[in-house]
């Protein structure tokens, strides 16, 4: 009897020992991140007033191709990993496809997401260093949750901004970080000089990442023993989110395969960056040159498709350094559309170096099409998908569609970033037809990028 394996689960002690750091081995180098006032290439020391420590040094490390997991973190991790990686039978049956589909199941986390994977690390970190209070920002509210956690067991106290728009959208996730014991501000707030500012010119405005860093850094600064912390974007983030594709890659060697190509949904670059990395190396290296990375982003907030490179903030007030990344301008405001952690300007400095130079592709998604996705994903393998990840699995779906057509087979993964159970007012809307797909004029980007201009002169 043929019985198939769907899902590829790797014993406790395979965790990885360390994060992958791509930075070491890419022939060219993200470009350095300046200070915005001298303009002088940051180093690890410009960044302490704001991170701890390790995490600074992780940022800007570029010669270590490899960064050893703390035990005490691999212990947590040992809560939920390794998560599985799972053939998706039923899917591929339903596209009628030839491909073979594979997902790496990060939703099975205790908060739903990839995001604490970092949590956990930077909570150690901080506490390590004897930093008693931490302040964040969450967009969709799945970062929040994740450092509300990770916070309340290394015994920090958290305070987090959450955009607007998702605080109204979303209650369910604010009541889990007040469960887990966090401190929830909706921003913009009046509680910052940041958020002042945005609210006077704008009394409506539903917030955005960028404003809900600012406020978050300016918090962390005026607080004593506060450090900040961030869920996306940043290099350290990526490099912690690495655990992720370091047990596909062994998982893919369970099921006897190697993916041509290996999808994720990208909003600031973590679990895209988590899922890649380890499987980039073998691109780098010249034994797997053929595989294909494909960031999928919403149609509605296109900065890897159709952004500029350049620097550009990471925050909508300028309190951060400048980042050399694909950006729509830290001015940006995109529409309030449900994959709430996908509604930021930028791509990371490693991925946009990384996209600079083909080492990768990027393809924008309207949001119907990335609900009729997640609602097929659905209905095949029984898992409700975030609408953040169902960015992923319409690119999927497309490529699959494109095996079908060419009569082609191709091992395809994707990382199921999270689940979507606490985003079930999305999708009542999707079912309803009150859901739409927002397209962006040319000018509308060309008037934010032209704010950034004058940073790149
Ligand atoms: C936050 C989030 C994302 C987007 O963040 P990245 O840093 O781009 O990965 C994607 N999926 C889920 C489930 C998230 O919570």
């Amino acid at each position: 009897m043929n019985i198939k394996t769907k899902r590829f689960l790797l014993p406790e002690n395979e965790i990885p020992e360390q994060w992958y750091n791509v930075q070491a081995d890419m022939v060219n180098k993200p470009l350095p991140i300046l200070h915005p006032g001298t303009r002088k290439p940051l180093t690890p020391e410009d960044l302490y007033p704001i991170f701890n420590e390790a995490c600074s040094q992780q940022e800007l490390n570029q010669t270590d191709s490899w960064i050893p997991i703390p035990e005490e973190v691999r212990d947590m991790y040992k809560y939920y990993r390794p998560t599985p990686l799972v053939r998706a039978y039923e899917l591929e049956k339903a596209l009628d496809t030839p491909a073979h589909i594979y997902f790496k199941n990060e939703s099975v986390s205790p908060v739903g997401s990839h995001k604490l994977n970092s949590a956990i690390a930077q909570a150690y970190f901080c506490k390590q260093e004897g930093i008693t209070n931490i302040t964040t920002e969450t967009g969709a509210g799945q970062w929040g949750a994740a450092m509300s956690y990770a916070a309340k067991a290394f015994g920090l106290e958290l305070a987090v901004y959450m955009v607007k728009v998702s605080y109204q959208q979303k209650p369910y996730r604010r009541s889990i970080m007040q469960t887990f014991g966090a401190q929830v501000t909706a921003s913009p707030s009046m509680s910052t000089r940041a958020g002042k500012d945005i609210l006077t010119a704008d009394p409506n405005c539903s917030g955005s990442l960028g404003c809900a860093i600012s406020e978050a850094i300016e918090l962390a600064q005026a607080t004593p023993h506060c450090k900040y912390v961030l869920g996306s974007v940043l290099s350290h983030v990526s490099l912690h989110q690495t655990v992720i594709g370091l047990e596909a890659e062994k998982q893919m060697a369970m099921a006897g395969e190697y993916p041509d190509e290996v999808i994720a949904c990208f909003g600031g670059g973590s679990n895209f960056s988590g899922i890649t990395f380890p499987f980039m190396r073998h691109k780098i290296d010249g034994s797997h040159k053929e595989t294909r990375f494909i960031a999928a982003e919403p149609a509605s907030c296109p900065k890897m498709t159709r952004g500029k490179f350049e620097y550009d903030f990471g925050d909508e007030s300028g309190y951060t350094p400048l980042l050399p990344m694909y950006t729509l301008g830290h001015n940006f405001q995109p529409a309030n559309i449900h994959a709430g952690g996908l509604r930021y300007h930028g791509a990371g400095t490693i991925v946009s170096q990384l996209l600079k130079d083909k080492m990768m592709e990027a393809v924008d998604i309207p949001q119907l099409e990335t609900f009729k996705a997640a609602t097929l994903f659905a209905r095949t393998e029984g898992i409700i998908p975030a609408p953040e990840s169902s960015h992923a699995i319409a690119a999927t779906i497309r490529e699959a569609l494109k095996c079908k057509e060419e009569g082609k087979s191709k091992v395809i993964l994707f990382n199921l970033s999270g689940h979507g159970l606490i985003d079930m007012t999305a999708y009542d809307m999707y079912l309803a037809g009150d859901l739409i797909n927002y397209s962006i004029p040319d000018e509308t980007i060309e008037k934010y990028l032209k704010e950034v201009e004058p940073l790149n002169k």
